[in-house]
């Protein structure tokens, strides 16, 4: 391996985003990838279903400041805007009363009221009522956004995220479209990185397949993976920056999407169908997204961990006997191929993406300091307020190229 200027570990959305930067600012980089594949928590494949399916990200966020969004259209491909909101609410397997139903929106709103007024305790759970209806919007921007519960949650970490409406999403896949950007980026592909040595001018970034040395490296694997120590950093980072990979865990959403053959159950492509049960044991189902024949449950927060321990199987069993609770035995003889997600048991991710524990939320600040003018993080923990979004973890991996360079190259900012 050659020395060069930048070494970029990572190829999900921040890290080709950054290697394309660097490249437009004639800078020489190497990007060092320990999958087989480029694109991390954006991963399109139509192995399962026969059509392309998002096993990371789907939803094209905040449309209107996502790069994403208009490579999408200009490229022709089918896009749906799609509101969030709960059309089907159950609690168990009973339909919630039009009365229920304007109660979540009232207690969307009461938060929304709270989160401009400030918390005593920064707990989100804090500012929920304990009725039926307020934990259910609580159950769709814990869990279900953030892939953490809400008492698990910071309000000062979740009132900087941004509100991500105009959503859509892409039949071909949100995973392709990463794909696609990053499809003429040199990557070193199945290359782990082991360890960063930062005590000499520049940096050695170790892998088994020989050392790289450049003077100065973006580091845009998750705060999951950090915190497990992949990656040796010699001498060790700052107290201050390891403090704040652990103050960011990663939260997990797990997908379980089952193929309904037939009948389409008196629902509409693209419904969003919330059940909400005890102990946090919550479902949400997209349906029949672009009319195929899907239902696409989801589960997150301390729920999703639990669930994956359990595997695929009993997965695929939960969500059928749920489905079956509401639409009758019948749906078992439609239910075809299924699959379940398991980013939480994933090496090279570990979670779905990170939220800043309570009280913590400085700790994305911290994380974005560069180290010694040397070492530099990015990706979605450290996307601003498109924080945990792949729109969000491409512009920061521009930005923090951008950084590089004029820290590094001035001449060439
Ligand atoms: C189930 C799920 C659903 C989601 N839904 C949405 C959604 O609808 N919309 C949305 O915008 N976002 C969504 N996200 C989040 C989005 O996918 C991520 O925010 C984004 O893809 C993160 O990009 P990144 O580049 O920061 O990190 P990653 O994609 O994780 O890229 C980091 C890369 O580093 C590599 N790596 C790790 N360790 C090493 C090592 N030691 N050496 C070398 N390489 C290493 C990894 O393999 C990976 O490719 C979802 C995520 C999940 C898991």
């Amino acid at each position: 391996m050659t020395d060069t200027d930048v070494v970029v570990v990572g190829a999900g959305a921040a890290g080709l985003a950054a290697a394309r930067a660097l490249r437009a600012h004639g800078l020489r980089f190497v990007v060092l990838e320990a999958m087989d594949r480029i694109g991390g928590r954006a991963w399109t494949t139509d192995t399962d279903f026969g059509v392309p399916f998002d096993i990371g990200c789907a939803w094209l966020h905040a449309a209107d400041r996502n790069p994403f969004f208009p490579e999408a259209e200009a490229a022709g491909w089918t896009l749906h805007h799609h509101p969030m909101g709960v059309d089907r609410l159950y609690f168990g397997d009973r339909a919630a009363t039009p009365g229920e139903l304007a109660e979540i929106c009232a207690a969307e709103a009461e938060l929304e009221r709270l989160l401009d007024t400030g918390a005593a305790d920064d707990r989100l759970s804090s500012l929920f009522s304990a009725s039926r209806a307020a934990r259910a919007a609580a159950t769709f921007c814990g869990p279900m956004d953030f892939g953490q519960d809400a008492d698990e949650i910071s309000v000062t970490d979740f009132r900087g995220a941004a509100d991500l409406d105009p959503n859509y999403f892409t039949r071909e896949g949100f995973g392709a479209l990463v794909a696609r950007f990053g499809a003429d980026v040199p990557v070193s592909l199945s290359t782990p990185v082991r360890a960063i040595d930062w005590s000499g001018d520049g940096v050695a970034v170790e892998t088994a397949r020989g050392t790289v040395r450049a003077r100065a490296v973006i580091v845009t694997v998750s705060t999951g993976v950090l915190a497990f120590e992949e990656i040796r950093f010699r001498p060790r980072l700052p107290e201050r920056h390891v403090e704040a990979i652990f103050d960011l865990p990663m939260g997990l959403l797990t997908k379980i999407p089952v193929e309904i053959r037939g009948d389409r159950l008196g629902l509409n492509p693209f419904d969003d169908l919330l059940i909400e049960r005890h102990a946090h044991h919550d479902v949400y189902f997209l349906c029949f997204p672009f009319d195929l024949d899907l239902m696409v449950g989801f589960v997150g927060g301390d729920f999703a961990w639990e669930m994956e321990a359990a595997g695929p199987a009993a997965a695929v069993d939960f969500v059928t006997d749920r489905l079956e609770d509401i639409f009758g035995s019948g749906i078992r003889r439609a239910v075809g191929r299924s699959r379940m997600t398991q980013w939480g048991g994933e090496r090279y991710v570990r979670g779905a993406y990170a939220a800043a524990r309570p009280g913590k939320a400085r700790a994305r600040a911290t994380l974005a300091d560069p180290v010694a003018d040397r070492i530099w993080f990015a990706g979605e923990a450290l996307a601003g307020a498109l924080q945990q979004t792949a729109g969000g973890a491409r512009l920061s991996g521009e930005r923090v190229a951008g950084q590089v360079v004029r820290a590094l190259w001035p001449g060439r900012a």
